[in-house]
């Protein structure tokens, strides 16, 4: 990587009614290929970038939580623009309001932030290709296993 993946990174939804801003490193970042995600988006995928919520900062307009099922059942929490209704970043149950699952395509330089890991390559569309040597489970994954230790620390602190 060239450039310093610590530099504050900032988006909002199409409408500009919410700006936020985050402080990256990301914990993670997934792709998720399940049959959810793309009811969701409408496409073939969601990418999220994983950050505790605490990194995520509002700059302007608020956004509102809408309660979606999702694949778990237990479902989330998507934050949406009150005005143009694009998602921005959700909530699951399994980590709460304490990360925040940011939608990469509402960051101002999305291309900064590629997937670390593909999920739930089961019903991944068959067009979809992906790149060789792409990290990529057919369901979920331990985090243990796949997360940088400075990421495994920072979900520790989170916990206390
Ligand atoms: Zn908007
Ligand atoms: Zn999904």
């Amino acid at each position: 990587m060239t450039e310093p993946v610590s530099r504050d990174c900032e988006g909002g939804c199409a409408c500009r009614h919410v700006r936020y801003r985050l402080s990256p490193p990301p914990l993670i970042v997934h792709c998720c290929h399940c049959r959810w995600c793309q009811r969701e988006s409408g496409a073939a995928f969601a990418l999220n970038a994983l950050i505790e919520s605490d990194r995520l900062q509002l700059l302007s307009g608020h956004a509102d939580l809408v309660t979606t099922p999702s694949a778990s059942g237990k479902g989330q929490r998507i934050a949406r623009c009150p005005v143009c209704r694009v998602a921005l970043w959700s909530h699951y149950a399994g980590s709460g309001d304490r990360v925040s699952f940011v939608r990469v395509g509402t960051f101002d330089e999305p291309d900064r932030f590629p997937p670390d890991v593909h999920i739930y390559t089961e019903s991944k569309q068959p067009w979809v290709v992906l790149p060789p040597g792409a990290r990529a489970f057919s369901q979920y994954y331990k985090s243990r296993e796949v997360w940088s230790a400075q990421s495994l620390e920072r979900r520790e602190a989170l916990q206390r």
